[in-house]
């Protein structure tokens, strides 16, 4: 299961995706920039980080880690910003993307994966993909530190590169058409 580091990416990912075309968003770095800066990408961001809030109560990959807990955010964000559809839509997806990626990651506490498809059924589904390491919870262990220093960076890796080609291309849809004399 990946860290909030890699969620973040994957929410941001998805917010980038579902920002509008903007008039005269220009090209190049500073774009590409200014467009990561988008209140959707902060909003998307947050979302995939969020359905861990349930280390709280102690329900660890169950409830939230769903696609029905996907949609009840999309509804509340839709609630909470009337009309905002681009909004609930990037909570929506980012959340889902927090289920995609654990279902995608490692997990070394039973029961394996996530309740993906919560309510309509309690079963854990597990990819056996591998494709992020498991964050270690258990500080006492030796190599605590160096493991999750490689997970995050393994994100990082794997995540950053499809943030920047995304912000480059949300930049690039952006920009304005050029004039033709
Ligand atoms: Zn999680």
């Amino acid at each position: 299961m990946p860290s909030p580091v890699g969620h973040a990416l994957g929410g941001a990912i998805v917010g980038l995706v579902c920002e509008a075309r903007r008039a005269g968003g220009g090209r190049g770095l500073r774009a590409a920039r200014a467009a990561l800066a988008s209140p959707l990408v902060v909003a998307g961001a947050v979302a995939g980080v969020l359905p861990d809030i349930d280390f709280l109560w102690g329900r660890h990959n169950m409830e939230t880690h769903s696609l029905g807990a996907a949609v009840l955010a999309a509804v509340v964000a839709w609630s909470w910003q009337r009309g905002q559809t681009r909004l609930a839509l990037t909570v929506g997806l980012a959340w889902a993307s927090h289920v995609l990626f654990d279902w995608l990651g490692s997990d070394d506490t039973a029961p394996l994966g996530v309740m993906a498809l919560w309510p309509v059924t309690s079963t854990f589904y597990f990819a056996h993909a591998y494709v992020f390491e498991a964050i270690s919870r258990r500080y006492w262990l030796d190599g605590f530190v160096t493991h999750n220093l490689w997970a995050v960076t393994t994100e990082a890796l794997v995540l950053g590169p499809v943030l920047a080609v995304t912000a480059w291309w949300r930049s690039h849809a952006a920009a304005p058409p050029v004039a033709r004399s």
